[in-house]
């Protein structure tokens, strides 16, 4: 058998061999089902896409549950610098330990690795039930910051010697007074947190031809954190983007609101008002950028909105390092009973690939996987909505989508 190769860097890009090294965390719960489904979807799409000349050399490394039962630790160093190593990982749902000193894994995952962007496309999977009349109007691409914010991890409860202390040194210092019943946390967002993930968005637009960019904050109560995230990210898409970016302002005093062919539109939304955008007004964003807080929610409204929050896929990438992951939890009433859902993770898997720039297989698994729900064959979760559907085992939702690749692999 041929050994893998490690995914390297030359003038700041990966360099992807033919034979990577991918590590990847089957995960707790559904994890090891929706894995094994994945994996034979993932294997079978880079086969038929190169002929045999590409494919992953897969490599496991121990998270959650499993690592504990053979490690006795939930997250050991070595995968950590497993994944450090090969770049680029993949990773089922993980069950937050109880008492087992993480908030939760996946946040220490992202944390340690500095994976500072959380990419979540959403889009309607035709045939896939939504609660909204057009849920084929909604196709954008959001950029969550992953490292600051309120979930940066300092937080002391109310009546702590820590929160009493940083209660008395408002009080003293700032003559700021607070109640001393509070619990205390803190919101850091810095200049370079929020550059880089705007930049991220950016330059994704740039890549993928999108025609806007969108920062969402909530800058008006929070200046100097949620607005000063915004400024400094309309301050840096001007200086270092200059003419290929146009603000609103210009749009529409220059150019009539219709954004020129070789421009980017770069504008701003409040995010009370962005959750209302992205119902109402579905079809006018595109890319979106936004702090961590923010991100979570509308992440989730969004993909609630096209019917997909369980089939809707994750990345989180720092600079040349990611972490593909699916967005839903390891759901443990269903583990082991080969009935789970696996469309998040293979479609995590799909972007996993675009990321290699392997856009063959990763569009050989999209379409497929959309061919499949076409077909009406699903899993239990969205048969009970579907009218006239086959439900069918996790397993042979994978057999279905390998099924389908035939009708698309003369078109690659
Ligand atoms: P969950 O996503 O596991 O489950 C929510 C609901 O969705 C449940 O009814 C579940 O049965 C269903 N569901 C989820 N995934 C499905 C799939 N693929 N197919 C069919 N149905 C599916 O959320 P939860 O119950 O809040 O969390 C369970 C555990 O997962 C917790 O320990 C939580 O911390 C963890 N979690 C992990 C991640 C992650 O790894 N990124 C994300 C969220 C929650």
């Amino acid at each position: 058998m041929t050994k893998g190769e490690v995914i390297t860097l030359k003038d700041g890009r990966l360099k992807v061999p033919d034979k990577p090294i991918i590590p990847f965390i089957e995960g707790d719960g559904i994890g090891p089902d929706i894995w094994k489904a994945t994996k034979r979807v993932i294997d079978t799409a880079v086969e038929k896409a190169y002929m045999g000349q590409k494919q992953i050399k897969w490599m496991e490394v121990l998270a959650g549950e499993k690592a504990y039962r053979e490690r006795g630790e939930w997250l050991p160093e070595e995968t950590l610098e497993a994944i450090k190593k090969y770049r680029v990982a993949i990773k089922g749902p993980l069950t937050t330990p109880v008492g087992g000193g993480f908030r939760s894994l996946n946040v220490a995952i992202r944390q340690k690795l500095d994976l500072y962007a959380c990419i979540r496309p959403i889009k309607w999977i035709p045939g896939v039930p939504a609660p909204v009349t057009h849920p084929e109007k909604l196709d954008i691409v959001i950029f969550r910051e992953n490292m600051e914010d309120v979930y940066a991890g300092y937080e002391w409860a109310a009546g702590s010697p820590e929160a009493l202390k940083i209660i008395g040194f408002f009080k003293k210092e700032l003559d700021v007074t607070l109640s001393d019943d509070s619990g205390i946390g803190l919101k850091p967002i810095s200049k370079r947190g929020s550059e880089r993930i705007i930049k991220k968005a950016v330059e994704y637009a740039i890549k993928h031809n999108r025609k806007r960019v969108t920062i969402v904050h909530k800058g008006n109560i929070m200046k100097y954190t949620e607005g000063a995230f915004m400024n400094w990210g309309m301050d840096m898409v001007k200086q270092d983007y200059g003419e290929r970016f146009v603000s609103e302002k210009e749009l529409y005093e220059k150019y009539n609101g219709k954004i020129p062919e070789d421009r980017i539109l770069i504008n701003d939304r409040i995010a009370d008002n962005m959750l209302q955008q992205i119902l109402l007004r579905s079809d006018e964003y595109d890319v979106i950028v936004t702090s961590n807080l923010n991100g979570d929610y509308l992440s989730d409204a969004a993909a609630a909105q096209v019917g997909g929050l369980g089939v809707a896929p994750g990345g989180n990438i720092g600079d040349n390092i990611a972490v593909f992951e699916a967005t839903h939890g390891s759901a443990p009433k269903y583990a082991g009973m080969d009935k789970a859902n696996p469309s998040s993770l293979i479609l995590s898997g799909a972007l996993m690939l675009e990321y290699l720039e392997w856009h063959e297989a990763s569009s050989l698994i999209r379409n497929a996987l959309e061919a499949t729900v076409k077909q009406k064959i699903v899993t239990y979760d969205l048969a009970r909505q579907m009218e006239g559907s086959t439900e069918v085992k996790t397993s042979q939702f994978a057999d279905a989508v390998i099924n389908n690749y035939e009708s698309f692999v003369m078109h690659i």
